[in-house]
């Protein structure tokens, strides 16, 4: 049994990597913060898959909800930890607490727009809160870890399908900017201190727990409410779509090849490597739904990127990364956990 961090394992991939790691027998420390991004009850439920008591669902008070919540656990194996992950006195005692094998560091505050609002705050969780997770892991002794990058990163990238070895040296968000610095900061700290890492550049990700700001999520409750969808540009921009079970399977193959070699700095992307347009993906989620969707036709967004593909060759030959879900059956699969959710 080994004991891993993961930061942000209350959000949508977190919390279904913290469910593969106990169902593996491993010892899960959740660090959390249940930021504002979405309501902390959707976090809630995320990390307790059976569902969330009424007694906890009912309380309006957030650390009452969250204290509470330390005491129904999905797993005895399982710790929670809600802290800010730039309170570097809490992430010390942490570290002080347990021997920690590997840390898997998926919190940030996500997304293209919200970033373009809010600057300093992204830069401040996501570059500084990262940097400060390094020095502690280093103070530590902890030698391993994975960090989420996403393909942001590749900005305005006309050679399709993305490679990790593409220059991306033009971001086009701010936040697609912090993802990069939180790649450079691990090629840092592992050049410096020999901490092990995968960045690991995540395409689009969905399925179950969805993010409730990502389109598929936002799109499926418009069009289930009767309501218009905002839909930018044309149609014809291009998303490769992952489904998380895969993700999380990435996740896991990248790392056990941390924890088996010495010596590994590299960057992997985890795609599907099959673009869908958003035509096609509101066209898959009206059959899905069974409901026509309502357009609001949009001029294109600052920041959005024209398409992204993963190549994801370098992955497969690493660490036997296979995607296995048709975009048809990931999609049959989030309404299903949608049309089935509690509230
Ligand atoms: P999410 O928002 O559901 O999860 C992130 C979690 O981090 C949340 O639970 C949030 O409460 C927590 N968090 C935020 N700020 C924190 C802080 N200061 N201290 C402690 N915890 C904090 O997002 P997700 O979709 O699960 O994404 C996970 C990671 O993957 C993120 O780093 C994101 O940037 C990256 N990523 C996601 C996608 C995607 O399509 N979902 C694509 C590319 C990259």
């Amino acid at each position: 049994m080994s004991t891993y961090l993961v930061t942000g394992g209350a959000g949508f991939i977190g919390s279904h990597l913290g469910d593969s790691l106990l169902a593996s027998g491993h010892r899960v420390i959740c660090l959390d913060s249940f930021s504002d991004s979405y309501d902390y009850r959707v976090k809630m439920r995320n990390i307790l898959p059976g569902g969330l008591p009424d007694s906890l669902a009912a309380l309006s008070d957030k650390e009452e909800a969250l204290a509470k919540l330390k005491r129904s656990l999905p797993s005895e194996r399982y710790r929670l930890e809600t802290v800010d992950l730039r309170d570097s006195e809490a992430l010390e005692r942490i570290f002080e607490s347990e021997c920690i094998d590997a840390v898997i560091h998926l919190a940030a505050l996500p997304g293209v727009r919200a970033s373009i609002e809010q600057p300093l705050l992204f830069d401040d969780v996501n570059v500084r809160g990262t940097l400060l997770l390094l020095e502690t892991m280093r103070k530590a002794g902890v030698r391993k870890w994975l960090c989420a990058s996403s393909s942001s990163v590749y900005g305005h990238n006309e050679k399709v399908p993305f490679s990790e070895s593409d220059p991306v040296d033009t971001p086009i968000s701010l936040y697609a900017a912090t993802k990069k610095s939180c790649e450079l900061m691990g090629y840092t700290y592992y050049h410096l201190y020999g901490i092990d890492g995968m960045m690991l550049r995540f395409f689009t990700v969905y399925g179950p727990r969805q993010r409730p700001d990502l389109a598929i999520h936002k799109f499926a409750r418009l069009i289930d409410q009767d309501r218009e969808i905002p839909f930018y540009g044309d149609g014809t921009t291009k998303r490769d779509y992952t489904y998380v079970e895969d993700v999380v399977a990435g996740i896991r193959g990248a790392l056990d090849y941390v924890e088996k070699h010495e010596s590994v700095y590299e960057v992997l992307n985890l795609g599907n490597s099959r673009t869908v347009s958003l035509t096609e993906m509101v066209d898959g989620l009206e059959s899905a739904l069974g409901k026509k969707a309502i357009l609001q036709r949009l001029p294109a967004q600052p920041g959005d990127m024209e398409m992204t593909c993963a190549d994801i060759g370098k992955a497969r030959r690493l660490i036997g990364y296979e995607p296995r879900t048709s975009f048809e059956e990931g999609i049959r699969n989030f309404v299903r956990w949608y049309g089935g959710r509690s509230s």
